[in-house]
């Protein structure tokens, strides 16, 4: 093929790739790069930097348990434990979460989550995937459940999604145990206190589904409090479960003010 035939077969080819992809990063607005490297072409519409951008959350101070940070050792006891840990109110065992709920990691799990970018699973996934120590074994995988009319708006479980991919990696299979009973108010606003009355008895385990022994992963997007998933991990053990894990994408830093070390501002919005 002659020279200017090939260029214009690849701006045919390109245009017709602008035409079928969307051609702009849905997190920073670059134009997304289709037909020169890194070759962009996907069905997701973020460029490859910021699905790189999330970064593990850390923190100096955190409870050995549910990780809860903290800016100092003072709520920790001797065995590292926070309050809730040591009086039994954290339902689950373990807790394990990616990043800081802001920037880019707030912004794609609100694509994920409340704009349709279903396909955002995958990558989500993968983060997920790497918070959880590979040495974890799981006899089921539970998605945190939504409420069926919520569900029915949104047209899927983001949880859900994520469970698939989790189960996928670590070759266990998602059960599909627990309903949300109760459409529970928004949690936004609330104390710790109110947020655990709020979701009191929201949650409960499927008929004829016995969980007997069973170590369960439970799978949630965003760890603000902790309560709706203690309530959940709490309904899981009273069918039987005798360990519950929580992994979630990210989870809101509430150590406040502007010490926080995760990722720059406390952006504690939403
Ligand atoms: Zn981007
Ligand atoms: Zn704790």
């Amino acid at each position: 093929m002659p020279g200017s035939a090939l260029v214009a077969a690849r701006k045919a080819a390109c245009g017709l790739l602008d035409l079928l992809f969307p051609d702009e990063c849905r997190v920073c607005d670059e134009p997304l790069r289709l037909c020169e490297p890194p070759y962009e072409i996907s069905r997701v519409p973020v460029c490859s930097r910021c699905l790189n951008a999330p970064e593990f959350f850390r923190a100096e101070f955190y409870c050995a348990a549910c990780r809860t940070p903290f800016v100092n050792r003072a709520p920790l006891d001797e065995a590292g434990l926070c309050a809730l840990c040591r009086l039994g109110l954290n339902g689950f065992d373990h807790v394990y979460t990616f990043g800081a709920y802001d920037g880019t990691l707030r912004r794609l799990i609100h694509l994920f989550k409340f704009e349709g970018v279903e396909t955002l699973r995958k990558p989500l996934g993968a983060l997920l995937a790497r918070a959880l120590p590979r040495e974890c074994g799981f006899d089921a995988i539970v998605p945190m459940p939504l409420h069926w009319r919520r569900r029915w708006q949104r047209g899927f479980n983001q949880s859900e999604l994520l469970a698939k991919e989790i189960a996928r990696r670590w070759n266990a299979p998602v059960a599909d145990v627990v309903h949300r009973k109760k459409a529970t108010a928004p949690q936004a606003g609330l104390t710790s206190a109110q947020r655990r009355k709020n979701v009191q008895g929201a949650f409960e385990v499927k008929k004829g589904r016995r969980l007997e022994g069973m170590r369960l992963l439970l799978i949630d997007d965003v760890l603000t409090t902790g309560a709706t998933a203690s309530v959940c991990a709490r309904a899981l053990k009273r069918a039987g479960a005798t360990e519950v894990t929580l992994l979630a994408l990210a989870r809101r830093d509430r150590r406040g003010g502007m010490e926080v070390a995760a990722g720059g501002a406390a952006g504690l919005g939403s």
